[in-house]
């Protein structure tokens, strides 16, 4: 698949702007299965699966296209588990990475029969008392690393809320001799954005001291976090080098201390990963509509219909997404700050470069497929945008704008 069959032309978007109305995600299918192609491709004849971070994007018909193309799915609620099997996934293919939840959530997942990890020796004593060996568990441990583009999305770091510390292996040793826990996974997720792959090997390193101590152990998780390149000259994990230098840590361990990457029957372990960004980010397109045009003495101001509300990424994490004002591709390029409509301040880029902005033009923001619209709310009583899946050549609207009675849903008038 050449690059341009997976890139949207803009000619195309100005035209499913016109026909579903802005502000507007549309997702491009085959981009998603070229990225999945590059994780198989890299790791084939490897024993290694990947489920997809669904909280990155969770539309029911992207859900359904990643399972036809052979992705298992990861979680991080019960929601999200209900919504994978009602897209089609088996229990066995849908693993339940939780957080901080009730124990309730856990015993609902295990009804529903997923693979659950745990990231609290309060959930896991609970977990022993209630299933003991009946039920196979993982781990989600804290291996003390600090990676990822920000603090917001670093992970595994020794200030971080998630997981069970490393340091804490005793404890978690001590369960499972009371109980007779059957630990089936260790999973560590150090953050997002890391383009070093060296620090998935560091987290392997710090897995291959545990494996030992884990008798029933079948599969090692090293979550996602992968990065794709948000600005033009950002680069992408590089897969291939991953790929090479897990195989390559786990040839090194095998021979520095007998077999300790076998786990339960002496079988090897399976490698799991968990990609959000790396499957949907650039799949995804945010077209916007240009309101008004305010010149000022700090600044020329682009005000589009959209905000926050909608795409909350530059204000929460102060990402980058690239902006293009597509329907004036030749225009002269000017310094703009480019805003949203919403009562707060409300900016998704600083003094950005772009071909003149006119009222009525159309800007997309690239990248936006991954926690664009999944973080999207209704704040200033706003509507939710339109999510259009581009596939095979075809435009499908797979969910519609939010209308006035969405707005009034839920509300209970006295
Ligand atoms: N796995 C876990 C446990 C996570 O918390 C996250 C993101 O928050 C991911 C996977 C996916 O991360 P990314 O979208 O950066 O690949």
């Amino acid at each position: 698949m050449s690059q341009q069959e997976t890139q949207l032309s803009p000619e195309y978007l100005i035209t499913l702007g016109q026909q579903f109305g802005t502000p507007l995600y549309v997702y491009h299918a085959e981009k998603i299965k070229e990225q999945y192609a590059k994780l198989t491709t890299a790791f084939r004849g490897t024993n290694t699966v990947f489920f997809y971070a669904c909280k990155a994007l969770t539309n029911v018909n992207i859900l359904r296209y990643i399972y036809s193309i052979g992705a298992n799915v990861d979680c991080s609620s019960i929601n999200e588990v209900k919504l994978a099997l009602h897209a089609g996934f088996p229990p066995q293919r849908i693993l339940y990475t939780s957080n901080g939840i009730g124990f309730d959530e856990i015993v609902e997942a295990q009804a529903l029969g997923v693979i659950i990890n745990i990231d609290s020796l309060s959930n896991l004593e609970k977990f022993g008392q209630k299933f003991g060996h009946s039920y196979p568990v993982g781990v989600r441990l804290r291996p003390n690393i600090m990676a990822g583009g920000n603090l917001k999305i670093s992970t595994g770091h020794d200030k971080s809320k998630f997981g069970i510390p490393v340091d804490q292996t005793d404890k978690i040793l001590a369960l499972v001799g009371k109980y007779g826990l059957r630990i089936a996974d260790l999973h560590i997720h150090t953050g997002s954005e890391i383009k070093d792959v060296d620090v998935f090997v560091k987290g392997i390193e710090i897995l291959f001291d545990l494996i030992p101590k884990f008798k029933e152990l079948q599969f090692i998780d090293l979550g996602g976090g992968f990065k794709v390149p948000y600005k033009e000259h950002d680069g992408e994990t590089n897969i291939t080098e991953l790929a090479q230098k897990v195989e390559q840590a786990f040839a090194n361990h095998a021979s520095v201390n007998g077999s300790p990457v076998n786990g339960s029957g002496g079988r090897p372990l399976q490698v799991w990963f968990e990609p959000g960004k790396f499957l949907v980010s650039e799949c995804g397109y945010f077209i916007t509509k240009v309101n008004v045009m305010k010149d000022t003495d700090a600044a020329t101001f682009v005000s589009v219909d959209s905000g926050f509300n909608h795409l909350i990424r530059p204000m929460f994490y102060d990402a980058y997404h690239r902006i293009e004002n597509i329907s004036n591709p030749t225009g002269a390029p000017k310094r703009y700050s480019v805003v949203g409509n919403i009562c707060e301040t409300d900016t998704f880029a600083w003094d950005r470069t772009i071909n003149e902005v006119r009222e009525g033009d159309y800007l997309v923001f690239y990248n936006a497929g991954a926690y664009g619209f999944e973080m999207s709310s209704n704040f200033n009583s706003r509507y939710k945008p339109a999510e259009v899946l581009v596939k095979e050549g075809a435009a499908h609207l797979i969910r519609r704008r939010d209308t006035f009675e969405d707005l009034l849903r839920n509300q209970i008038e006295l």
